[in-house]
């Protein structure tokens, strides 16, 4: 590869209409794909999350328990037929814009772990990229060699990748401007937190000495703990809101951005 890799995660959240089920928001993903191609950003990798594709289905037959009976078989199927679905729309609208992106299947050469990633092939990316290719993954239903099938997300996908690729960033987008003090959506109070270190985050993540006053949950909270390992070998993390028109595009560029700097510390 000519030089580092940007990962680009975009999440669920902002690229798919999250409390209907199946509904892309198209305006945002057509938006994404023209910042991404205005920035001329290359390397590149882009990983999506599944929002209102991937989750519903995932949760209506418990993928990520892993196989416990015949019955979650045909969800399993489902739920990466939808995550294609997605992708097809994500792929298609960055075509439009001429960027050379290419679909790869996560569970075509990723396998897990009690729900970790066990083995990624990661030839079929580097190569890709080596090529010119922007490659586009996302969070996907995949096997488990413990537990049959799981979930793997597109946070721990962009995470490992960043690792093997030894990513120059990640860039990770949601539907709100960083990490904040507690749930943004749900505490008004929230303040955004535009610089943190890994010592902090390991204190919201369970362990000691850190800062009790953060308040992580759900999404975020799943977050944080993929990217503790990343920015443990030295890699540069951003999350921002992709859902506000020009900050991928800045922080693609390399420009000021709001958002959360996270750093080894
Ligand atoms: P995506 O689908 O974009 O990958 P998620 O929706 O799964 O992202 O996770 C992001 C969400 O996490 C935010 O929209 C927010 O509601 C929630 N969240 C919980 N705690 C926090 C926090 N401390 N700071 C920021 N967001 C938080």
């Amino acid at each position: 590869m000519r030089s580092k890799p940007i990962i680009l995660k975009l999440g669920g959240s902002v690229i798919t209409v999250k409390d209907k089920p199946l509904t892309p928001n198209m305006p945002a993903i057509r938006r994404l794909a023209r910042e991404i191609a205005e920035s001329q950003a290359s390397p590149l990798i882009i990983v999506h999350g599944g929002g209102s594709y991937g989750h519903p289905i995932a949760a209506e037959y418990k993928i990520k328990e892993g196989f416990k009976s015949k019955s979650q078989m045909a969800g399993f199927s489902k739920t990466h037929n939808a995550m294609i679905s997605l992708n097809m729309l994500v792929v298609e609208a960055l075509l439009d814009e001429g960027l050379p992106s290419i679909s790869l299947a996560p569970s075509s050469f990723i396998i897990a772990r009690r729900g970790r990633i066990q083995n990624l092939y990661v030839d079929v990316v580097e190569h890709s990229v080596g090529l010119g290719f922007i490659p586009v993954l996302y969070g996907d239903a995949v096997l488990d060699y413990d537990m049959g099938f799981t979930i793997l997300s597109g946070d721990q996908i962009a995470s490992r990748l960043a690792i093997d690729l030894a990513a120059e960033k990640i860039i990770v987008g949601v539907d709100v401007d960083g990490l904040y003090t507690a749930d943004p959506k749900v505490d008004r109070g929230a303040n955004l937190i535009t610089y943190v270190t890994v010592r902090d985050l390991e204190g919201i993540m369970g362990g000691v000495g850190g800062s009790k006053y953060i308040d992580v949950t759900g999404g975020m909270r799943g977050k944080i703990f993929e990217l503790i390992e990343p920015i443990m070998n030295g890699i540069e993390v951003l999350i921002l809101n992709a859902s506000k028109p020009g900050n991928v595009y800045r922080a693609l560029k390399g420009e000021e951005v709001i958002g959360t700097r996270i750093v080894r510390g």
